[in-house]
C-alpha cells in the first residue's frame, strides 16, 4: 500500500483503497489510498505555505535543483521504466525512453527559466522605464493521464517550478505507481511542499482541488469531457485553465511518398503505445492512385507485429490500459463493420492471450469519415485507411474534425505539403516524421484539443503572469493632472 507525499512527507492514513492494476496480467501490482477533500487541502496548504519562500529563490538555484532532479531521474530510469511497464502496459524500451524525455524535460526548463523574466519596452516618454516582469501564478495543480504517466507530469511540473510556482499532482488512478516513486527525488532538492503528490480519483480529491480557493492554476491533460467539465468549474471561479485534451491526427500519403517508409510510418504512428497517444495517427487518408499498395504494405508489417507483455524484451506492442477501454475499442470496431467497413487484420481481442487486454493490431478499408470509428478519438491499435482524390479533397478531410492537435503528412512535393500545413488546423503539422516532439518546440491544440501549449519558451509562459511596470525617474508636475485649479493660465481656463 503506497501513500500520499504531502508537505515532503508521506501521509500514512487509512483511507480506502483503490487497487492498481497490471493490463497485461490483470494483476493487482499495488494499492493507493482514495483520497478525500481533506487531503486535498492538506496538500494546498503545504503548497501554499512553501510558495512563500520558493518564489523568491533565485533562478539560478531552482536550476541547480531542477537539474539535479533530471540526474536522479537518468540513475533511476531502468526501475522507473519497469513500474511504468507493470502499471501501464507500454513497452520497457518505450519507458525507458519516456524517463530520459522527463529528465531532458527538467533540464531544459532549467535553462529557460533562469533565461529571461520579462522585457524591456520604449517608454512614451522621456526619463520613462517601461518594462514587464512574469510572475508564478502560486499553487498549480497537475492532473495528468495514464498514456505518459511521468513526461506529462515533467511537462507540467518543470515549468511551473522554473515560473516560481509551487505544484499539486494528481496522477491518473489507472498509473499513479510511478509517480510516488519520484517523490523521493523531488524530496531530496526541494524544500518540503514545492511539489506534492495526491492520490485517488478524478471526481473526488482531482476534483477537491480544482474547486479549492487555494489553487491558482488547474493544468491538465486528459480528455474532451473532462476538460469541459473541468474547464466550467475554472471559469465559475476565474481560475486559470491549461488543458491539453484529446486529438484525432490525419495522417496523409500522397502519390509521390516513399511507400516502403510511408507504410512504416504510419503503422508506427497508429500503434505507438497500443495507439494510445494523444498525437497517434487515427485517420488515414491515402491518394487513390497509391491506395491499394500503400495498404499492402501496411497490412504486410500490422501482421508482424508482436504483441506481449511489456517486460519481454521482443514485445512491439502492450495491452490497452483497462477492460473498459478495450470494450470501447471492440464496440467501435463493431460498429464500423456494420457499416461497411472491411478488416484486412486483427479486429478482435488476441487469442493468444487468456488475461490482459490485448487488441490485435487491427488494419480496416472502407471505412468512412462520420463513422464513430473515425470521427471521434478511438484510443487503441486501429489503422483505418480511407481513399483520397487530391490535396484539396484530403485537406478539407482533415479539417472536418471537432479536434486540432497534429497532423502528419508523407510527401517531397513541397506545394503539397505547404498547402497542407498552412490549411490544416492543427497545433503540430508534422512533415516526412511523425510525431517527432522537440522540447524547444511548442505542443498542443486548436479547436477542442485546447488551446494551451507545452514545451519551449510557450510552455513556460503558461504558468506565469505578465506584469507591466511604469517607471518615471523624474518625479515632475503633468500637465494634464487638473491643471486648472492650480495655474490659471492654462488652456481653457
Ligand atoms: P481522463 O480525462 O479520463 O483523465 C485525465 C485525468 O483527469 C485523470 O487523472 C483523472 O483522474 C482526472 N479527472 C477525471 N475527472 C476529473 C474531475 N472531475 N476533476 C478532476 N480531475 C478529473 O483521460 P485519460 O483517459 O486518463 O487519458 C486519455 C485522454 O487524454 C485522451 O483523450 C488523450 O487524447 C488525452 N491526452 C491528451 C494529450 C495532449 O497533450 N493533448 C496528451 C495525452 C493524453
Amino acid at each position: 500500500m503506497r501513500h500520499q507525499w504531502i508537505g515532503g512527507q508521506w501521509l500514512k492514513s487509512n483511507r480506502d483503497r483503490i487497487p492498481v492494476i497490471d493490463p497485461a496480467t490483470e494483476a493487482v501490482i499495488d494499492h493507493i489510498p482514495r483520497g478525500t477533500a481533506a487531503d486535498a487541502d492538506r496538500a494546498v496548504q503545504a503548497a501554499r505555505e512553501a510558495f512563500k519562500t520558493w518564489r523568491w529563490l533565485p533562478a539560478v538555484e531552482k536550476a541547480q535543483r531542477l537539474h539535479a532532479t533530471a540526474r536522479d531521474l537518468r540513475t533511476r530510469q531502468k526501475e522507473l521504466a519497469t513500474v511504468m511497464t507493470e502499471e501501464g502496459g507500454k513497452p520497457f524500451c518505450e519507458n525507458r525512453d519516456e524517463v530520459e524525455w522527463v529528465a531532458a524535460c527538467f533540464d531544459y526548463y532549467a535553462e529557460i527559466g533562469r533565461n529571461s523574466r520579462g522585457s524591456s519596452l520604449p517608454p512614451v516618454a522621456h526619463h520613462q522605464v517601461n518594462f514587464t516582469i512574469k510572475e508564478p501564478y502560486g499553487v498549480v495543480v497537475g492532473i495528468i493521464p495514464w498514456n505518459y504517466p511521468l513526461l506529462l507530469m515533467a511537462w507540467k511540473v518543470a515549468p511551473a517550478l522554473m515560473a516560481g510556482n509551487t505544484v499539486i499532482l494528481k496522477p491518473s488512478e489507472e498509473t499513479p505507481l510511478s509517480t510516488l516513486d519520484i517523490a523521493d527525488i523531488f524530496g531530496a532538492h526541494l524544500p518540503p511542499g514545492v511539489v506534492n503528490i495526491v492520490t485517488g480519483l478524478g471526481e473526488e480529491i482531482g476534483e477537491a482541488l480544482v474547486r479549492h480557493s487555494g489553487t491558482d492554476l488547474i493544468a491538465l491533460t486528459g480528455s474532451v469531457e473532462t476538460g469541459k467539465h473541468i474547464g466550467q468549474l475554472c471559469a465559475a471561479q476565474v481560475k486559470k485553465f491549461h488543458g491539453e485534451l484529446g486529438g484525432n491526427d490525419p495522417f496523409i500519403v500522397c502519390s509521390d511518398a516513399d511507400l516502403e517508409i510511408a507504410s512504416r510510418a504510419c503503422c508506427w504512428a497508429a500503434f505507438l503505445n497500443t495507439g494510445q497517444v494523444c498525437t497517434s495517427a487515427k485517420r488515414i487518408y491515402v491518394f487513390d492512385d497509391i491506395a491499394d499498395k500503400f495498404t499492402q504494405q501496411v497490412v504486410k508489417v500490422a501482421k508482424s507485429l508482436r504483441l506481449g507483455n511489456g517486460l519481454d524484451t521482443d514485445t512491439d506492442i502492450g495491452p490497452l490500459i483497462n477492460r473498459r477501454q478495450m470494450e470501447d475499442v471492440e464496440s467501435r470496431v463493431k460498429d464500423a463493420v456494420r457499416d461497411g467497413a472491411k478488416v484486412l487484420c486483427g479486429g478482435c481481442r488476441s487469442p493468444k492471450f487468456k488475461k490482459g487486454f490485448f487488441y490485435e493490431p487491427t488494419v480496416m478499408v472502407n471505412v468512412k469519415q462520420k463513422m464513430r470509428l473515425v470521427h471521434t478519438e478511438t484510443f487503441g491499435p486501429i489503422l483505418p485507411i480511407m481513399r483520397v482524390k487530391g490535396i484539396d479533397h484530403v485537406i478539407e478531410l482533415a479539417n472536418d474534425s471537432a479536434y486540432g492537435l497534429g497532423a502528419n503528412i508523407y510527401t517531397n512535393n513541397m506545394e503539397w505539403a505547404m498547402a497542407a500545413m498552412e490549411r490544416i488546423t492543427a497545433g503540430t503539422f508534422w512533415i516526412n516524421d511523425p510525431l517527432t516532439d522537440n522540447d524547444a518546440g511548442p505542443f498542443g491544440g486548436m479547436r477542442q484539443t485546447g488551446h494551451s501549449r507545452e514545451l519551449g519558451e510557450e510552455g513556460i509562459d503558461e504558468f506565469r503572469e505578465t506584469k507591466h511596470v511604469h517607471l518615471d525617474y523624474k518625479q515632475e508636475l503633468k500637465p494634464y493632472w487638473y491643471s486648472k485649479q492650480y495655474n490659471k493660465d492654462a488652456p481653457g481656463v
